[in-house]
């Protein structure tokens, strides 16, 4: 699972996506940051809280998955026709709701101050 990227400002303005434990030099003024100076408990906690919201959308796709899978195999095909509704049950009421919370987590992440190495 791809863990969220820090994006670390530099003080002249220039701004980058670096992954945890990663240095990079700005290319403007040369100053070198280094995104192992944050605690890597802290940053358990934000991959922690991704990872919950990530895993609520799965449970949520199997649980649907689980209801209808065997209704259609078992009971009959023409469940299938459910399948669409599902769909849009997902689109119109989960995922909305979802991406609302997930961006929540995401502006309350915390923010780190690094030095310049
Ligand atoms: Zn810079």
């Amino acid at each position: 699972m791809a863990k969220p990227p820090i994006t670390i400002s530099c003080e002249c303005g220039e701004k980058r996506d670096v992954a945890y434990g990663e240095r990079w030099q700005c290319e403007k003024c040369g100053r070198s940051w280094n995104t192992a100076q944050i605690p890597a408990e802290e940053y358990e906690q934000l991959l922690r809280s991704v990872r919950r919201h990530k895993l609520e959308a799965l449970v949520a796709a199997g649980v649907s998955a689980a209801i209808l899978a065997p209704l259609i195999i078992f009971v009959s095909a023409s469940f299938i026709a459910l399948v669409p509704l599902a769909m849009v049950g997902w689109l119109v009421g989960f995922l909305p709701r979802w991406r609302r919370r997930y961006r929540r987590t995401a502006r309350s992440a915390p923010r780190w101050q690094l030095y310049p190495e």
